[in-house]
């Protein structure tokens, strides 16, 4: 197999075959020979070992150099660990960005998470066109920021963000992948130390690969509470159920809701809630106009008015409203996180 076979057979095993960008990323990062290895994945240290004989020493020396370059997943079962090739775009865009940030190998780090940027902004439209075709329980989800909602006795476990921490097995915090370099640009300012890990599993790749910290309970708490100051929307993959994951972000900075936003996919569901104004109490400061992310607000005749049909339930504009003129109010069935039956 020549050289550039190597490289675009790996964009394809992350499902981006004809990527431009993917098998520059992966030139830079692994030699030929390298990326041969990752085709043969997945294999443990003894199986590695035998295969390319080497020592177990050296051959879990390859699989660890792989996997904190972010192109090989190592993964745990029955008390056996395998190193896995990566296997779908957001993964290998994700640990190859965590793994040059924390300087887990060298070289040129910085060089490749401005390639990640240029993917983003000519091939992303790929794969949200992918995630568009996935069904609409599958589709992730807006949680409203926890102090708009946290007295509505109809909110569910899912639905508040203290509670899905109380019951996660386990915490930790990263970077955020998509927004660092905006921020590191100056063309961000809010904080990126915000995605929420909650499963061992994750957790203890967290660890493994030193690419952040594990939290307390309080410790989770005080991120939550620094994203609603911050103005980040709070979002879940999978629509239903106890999350595994907790993304903070926003609009153009995160690489799903940009494309939800910006050019119309249906990737997300909005939360059950909508903001609504009380015009009594609004005094067309416009402080919500600059919060809200999804331009469901314009002031008019001196009143705020939300559009239903863009509010995405994030409760964001309640948090800062200086009048108490916005609140959140639950307009969705328990269907719309089902996706029995999904409401607009
Ligand atoms: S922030 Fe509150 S008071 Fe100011 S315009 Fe918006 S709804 Fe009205
Ligand atoms: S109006 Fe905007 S900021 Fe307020 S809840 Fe809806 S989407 Fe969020």
């Amino acid at each position: 197999m020549s050289e550039k076979d190597v490289y675009v057979e790996l964009a394809g095993k992350v499902q981006m075959p004809n990527s431009r960008w993917i098998p520059m990323i992966l030139k830079k990062l692994i030699t030929p020979e390298d990326g041969r290895m990752l085709l043969e994945l997945p294999l443990s240290v003894d199986e590695f070992a035998a295969k390319y004989k080497t020592t177990t020493g050296e051959a879990e020396k390859k699989l660890e150099e792989f996997a904190n370059k972010g192109v090989s997943i190592p993964l745990e079962k029955e008390g056996v660990k395998k190193y896995f090739c990566v296997s779908n775009v957001i993964q290998i865009h994700d640990a190859t960005i965590h793994g040059a940030l924390n300087k887990n190998y060298h070289p040129i780090p910085m060089e490749i998470v401005e390639m990640w940027k240029n993917f983003r902004e000519t091939e992303w439209f790929e794969t949200l066109k992918m995630m568009e075709k996935l069904p609409t329980a599958a589709h992730g989800r807006c949680i409203p920021s926890w102090s708009t909602v946290k007295d509505n006795p109809e909110l569910t476990d899912f639905e508040n963000l203290k509670t899905i921490l109380k019951n996660s097995p386990v915490i930790a915090v990263v970077d955020c992948p998509c927004r660092w370099l905006q921020v590191q640009e100056g063309t961000c300012d809010k904080p990126t130390f915000t995605c929420l890990s909650l499963t061992k599993g994750s957790v203890k790749y967290i660890v493994d690969r030193k690419i952040g910290k594990v939290l307390t309970l309080e410790e989770g708490y005080a991120v939550l509470e620094e994203c609603e100051k911050a103005g980040l929307i709070p979002t879940a993959g999978g629509s239903f159920g106890q999350p595994r994951q907790l993304c903070m972000c926003s609009v153009p900075e995160c690489i799903i809701l940009r494309g939800q936003v910006m050019y119309g996919y249906d990737l997300w569901n909005r939360s059950r809630f909508d903001a609504v104004a009380d015009p009594e109490k609004c005094t067309a400061c416009e402080t919500c106009l600059s919060r809200c992310q999804f331009g469901a607000i314009q002031v008019k005749d001196n009143v705020a008015e939300v559009d239903r049909n863009k509010c995405f339930g994030c409760g964001l504009c309640v948090i800062t409203c200086p009048s108490e003129a916005l609140s959140m109010k639950l307009v969705r069935p328990m269907s719309h996180l089902t996706g029995e039956g999904a409401t607009a």
